[in-house]
């Protein structure tokens, strides 16, 4: 069983993707967090996939998908994934049931307005600091979720798998309760 968690940066999809992992039991693949933990344990992998993060490209595919096969290499016997930061674009969508061979249950995706994105990005560039937060960065990633990553939710729906719509904007809680109540009916997958 594999869900995913899409939505824009800003949209607080990893903080949702945390929690649903946590209450199911599923073990959570967040490739920005894996990205930056490669790169400040020094791992070849790490620093070169550093060069394009950094500036707001995306990993290419061949290095994105060693690198997970690579975290999820030792997982035997689990229920599954949820998965942030992944799929990004079309190639990562089509090696996806390959990579973590199991099926998508469904698809959460986070909805908010862009004014409300770029406020929450603006005050985590204070105090998270990463490389990746320059006005040129942030305006390359956008881009980059607008014209890559967007289609793909019309691609999931193509392929008969559910893609659920959440209001981002509300509380976490909220936002959280509302990914429970709607995805009961997809757990068994
Ligand atoms: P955000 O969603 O806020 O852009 P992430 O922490 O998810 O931030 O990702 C940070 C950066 O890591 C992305 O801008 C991209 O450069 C790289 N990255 C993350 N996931 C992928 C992926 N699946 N494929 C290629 N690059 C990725």
């Amino acid at each position: 069983m594999v869900f995913v968690i899409m939505g824009p940066q800003g949209s607080g999809k990893s903080t949702q993707a945390k929690l649903l992992s946590q209450r199911l039991g599923l073990y959570l693949i967040s490739t920005g967090t894996i990205l930056r933990d490669l790169y400040a344990a020094n791992t070849p992998m790490g620093i070169e996939a550093e060069e394009y993060w950094s500036e707001g490209h995306l990993v290419p595919n061949d290095l994105m998908h060693k690198i997970l096969l690579e975290q999820i290499a030792e997982h035997k016997n689990i229920k599954g994934y949820v998965l942030e930061g992944f799929p990004r674009e079309e190639g990562q969508y089509t090696e996806l049931e390959k990579i973590f061979k199991r099926p998508v249950a469904a698809v959460i995706d986070l909805t908010v307005d862009r004014e409300v994105y770029m406020q929450r990005i603006e005050s985590r560039k204070v105090i998270e600091k990463r490389k990746d937060e320059t006005e040129e960065a942030i305006e390359r990633r956008l881009n980059a979720f607008e014209q890559h990553t967007l289609p793909l939710l019309k691609k999931f729906e193509k392929d008969g798998i559910p893609v659920v719509m959440i209001d981002g904007t509300q509380p976490i809680d909220n936002v959280h309760q509302q990914i429970w109540d709607h995805i009961q009916s997809y757990l068994s997958n």
